[in-house]
């Protein structure tokens, strides 16, 4: 039988996970100890004020879901929109349509304000569909990790807030990895995951929520019962029992959102834009265009049509099993047609995207130095 050790490594650029490092990795490890012990209490507060640094929000409740970016999803339509709710949800991609489902099986009345995959969606169309004095919600994806697109915030929050509605976040992608500002753009409450930007491995998923959407707290999970983690994560007494936290997960949490911090959030988000922009010109060079249009592309995450005529799975599966590198295919309509390459965290950095550049243009007969000059003009 195979030990976990025998586990090859990867270069992980796909769409997540992202490249864990050493540090990461350490803190891990660290001796378990127990939820209820002071000490583990010290580090629990220090997660939620780097989570509100990062998501930049004076939110109280900022803290992590036992669960990965999908069960921050599940919270957000448990605790947050009632059955018979009218909500208006964005779907540019895939996420926006997992969205869509999970608020209809929950009893919502889902209205979709559907876009064409690649694109953003225009603010117009949010705002008119919010119109109606019915809605309690609106819910865009910021980061379409399907399609590498960025949705525009600006105008939405006046908008739902009008209907005296709530605005709901999707940030997997974007957090610490695409310019975002919670409060600055009205958001009631969002949701992300540890493994994308911040290089965590899968399994926490950040989640805030303002007063606003406190006010309408529902409490029909009995696991992702906001109520109880707020007595567990903020309570002026004694922390109360609800699930064990996910000790070491915290952990790397915590050490994740210290380097995030070391280098700056603002430093960050100019490192992935321009991490970005490098690997966009480099493959622009081996023939793979970029789907979203100038001003609409997520830095986290750079989707490229794949050139006519070449049979992209095998060159993926060979960058995989003879380079050692992940990059993610297509999903949905782009299946086959699109690949998504993670620019995300220490993934977006010149070392590893040369690394990519060079095994591509390999496997795809193109011109490896030019390409490699294209990355590194990109950088300069
Ligand atoms: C990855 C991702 C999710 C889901 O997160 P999981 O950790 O896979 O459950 C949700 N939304 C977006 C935009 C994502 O990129």
């Amino acid at each position: 039988m195979p030990t976990v050790s025998e586990v090859p490594e990867r270069l992980l650029l796909g769409s997540g996970p992202s490249p864990v490092p050493e540090r990461i990795l350490k803190a891990l490890s660290h001796p378990t100890v127990g939820h209820l012990d002071p000490a583990f209490g010290e580090i629990q507060d220090d997660v939620a004020a780097m989570l509100r640094a990062t998501m930049k929000t004076d939110n109280k409740v900022t803290f992590p879901l036992s669960a990965t970016g999908s069960g921050g999803m599940q919270a957000m339509v448990d605790t947050l929109v009632a059955p018979g709710d009218r909500v208006v949800v964005g779907v540019h991609g895939a996420f926006g349509g997992r969205m869509a489902d999970a608020l209809g099986r929950a009893g919502a009345d889902v209205v979709k304000v559907e876009q064409e995959w690649g694109r953003a969606i225009e603010t117009e169309r949010l705002v008119d569909a919010v119109a109606d004095p019915a809605t309690r919600a609106l819910f865009v994806v910021h980061g379409e990790t399907s399609t590498g697109v960025a949705q525009p915030l600006d105008g939405l929050a006046e908008a739902i807030h009008a209907r005296d509605g709530l605005f709901l976040v999707d940030c997997v992608t974007s957090l610490a990895g695409h310019a975002l500002a919670l409060d600055e753009a009205g958001v009631d409450a969002a949701f992300s995951g540890t493994q994308k930007c911040i290089n965590v491995p899968p399994g926490l998923a950040p989640f805030t929520v303002g007063d606003r959407g406190l006010e309408r707290l529902q409490r029909r999970s009995w696991y992702f019962d906001l109520q109880a983690m707020v007595d567990y994560w903020f309570a002026d007494g004694p922390r109360a029992y609800h699930h064990t936290a996910p000790i070491n997960m915290i952990y790397a949490l915590h050490e994740g959102l210290r380097i995030v911090q070391e280098e700056g959030l603002e430093a960050r988000w100019a490192r992935h834009a321009r991490a970005h922009e490098a690997l966009r010109s480099a493959f622009g060079v081996l023939g793979f265009e970029r789907l979203a249009p100038d001003g609409e592309q997520l830095s986290s995450l750079l989707a490229v049509r794949v050139p006519d005529g070449l049979d992209e799975a095998p060159v993926r599966g060979a960058l995989l099993k003879e380079d050692g590198i992940e990059v993610s295919g297509g999903l949905g309509p782009l299946a086959g047609a699109a690949w998504r390459i993670g620019v995300m965290g220490e993934g977006a950095r010149p070392e590893p995207q040369e690394r990519l550049v060079r095994a591509t243009a390999r496997r795809t007969g193109g011109d490896e130095a030019a390409a490699v000059r294209a990355l590194e003009e990109g950088w300069a």
